[in-house]
């Protein structure tokens, strides 16, 4: 039987004003996993609108996912959302992790495609049985769940322009989308350009910005890696100037982020989402930099 249901968080976004909401993954063994609960018990305090469970590669962390959602639902004050991808898995599959979501009581579905292996850039086969789009996936999950989508402010690594981009979150709002979730951003003109392309082609969902800060220079080419685009020039120099010395690496970091949000913010972004790699110390530290307490 389904355990009774977190709010859906496409209404929270429409009514309850700003949104601020964190993102975790699911850790690989057990001082991951206290490291994770750690941060979910720090974070709570603030009260985010959601929060959200990543989906790994292949489908790998699908027991986890469930696992972690249904326990925020249980145990915490926090509305949980799990991400979903198409990945290695069969229409049917889908269906019965959907239903295991809603068994463990989680009203909130992140619907995405996912990626290949080898990477966003390779070339996307979809399972024998399964869906190609995300925009299928919406399909699946809407009713039941308030669903969220990727959208990609410097366009997806794939697709051949940004027109096409829009067009694709225009789709997946058609299929029952209630809002959008941005890759990382690091400059407000990315994220503004994508709300006016989309907002041209009749996408009025809300569209979160995605928030990580930089706290070390090695993690500047795998943010690149993850989101396809390189971390821009000009972010890169500044936290550069600090080579050698990475607690003012760290602290630029920061400040860079602290900054970038103030900006979207006030650029009319509805909200925040951080990406915590399932640590609080960055995100608090930001949330103390724009003077919101816990
Ligand atoms: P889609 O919207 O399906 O788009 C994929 C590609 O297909 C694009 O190039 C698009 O232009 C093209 N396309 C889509 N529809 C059509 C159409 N009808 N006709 C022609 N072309 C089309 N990945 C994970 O594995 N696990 C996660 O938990 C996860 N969480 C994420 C959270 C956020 C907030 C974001 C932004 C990304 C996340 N990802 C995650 C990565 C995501 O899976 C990749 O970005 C993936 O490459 C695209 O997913 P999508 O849902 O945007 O796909």
């Amino acid at each position: 039987m389904d355990q009774p249901r977190a709010p859906h968080i496409g209404r929270l976004i429409r009514e309850g004003g700003r949104s601020f909401s964190f993102e975790f993954f699911p850790p690989k063994d057990e001082a991951g996993e206290a490291q994770l609960w750690q941060a979910i018990r720090d974070l709570e305090p603030y009260r985010p609108t959601f929060v959200s469970v990543t989906y790994g590669a292949g489908g790998s962390t699908r027991d986890t996912t469930v696992d972690i959602i249904g326990r925020i639902a249980r145990e915490t004050s926090m509305v949980p959302m799990g991400h979903l991808t198409c990945v290695g898995h069969t229409r049917e599959e889908l269906q019965l992790i959907l239903d295991s979501f809603a068994g463990a009581g989680v009203s909130n579905v992140l619907a995405l495609r996912g990626d290949p292996k080898e990477g966003p850039r390779a070339e996307w086969t979809p399972t024998e049985g399964g869906l190609t789009y995300a925009s299928e996936l919406v399909e699946l999950a809407a009713g039941r769940f308030s669903v969220g989508v990727a959208a990609h402010p410097g366009g997806h690594p794939a697709s051949d322009s940004l027109d096409l981009d829009v067009e694709v979150l225009r789709r997946k709002q058609a299929a029952g989308a209630e809002f959008a979730i941005t890759d990382m951003v690091f400059r407000v003109s990315d994220y503004v350009g994508l709300v006016e392309r989309a907002a041209e082609v009749g996408v009025t969902i809300p569209i979160l910005p995605g928030i990580m800060p930089i706290l070390n220079l090695g993690q500047v080419t795998r943010m690149g890696e993850l989101s396809g685009h390189p971390v821009p020039d000009e972010v890169v120099e500044r936290v550069k100037v600090h080579e050698g010395d990475p607690a003012a690496v760290r602290a630029e970091g920061i400040t860079m982020a602290a900054e970038l949000c103030e900006a979207l913010l006030a650029a009319g972004a509805p909200g925040l989402h951080f990406y915590t790699l399932n640590r609080s110390k960055a995100t608090r530290e930001i949330f103390a930099a724009l003077r919101i307490t816990a």
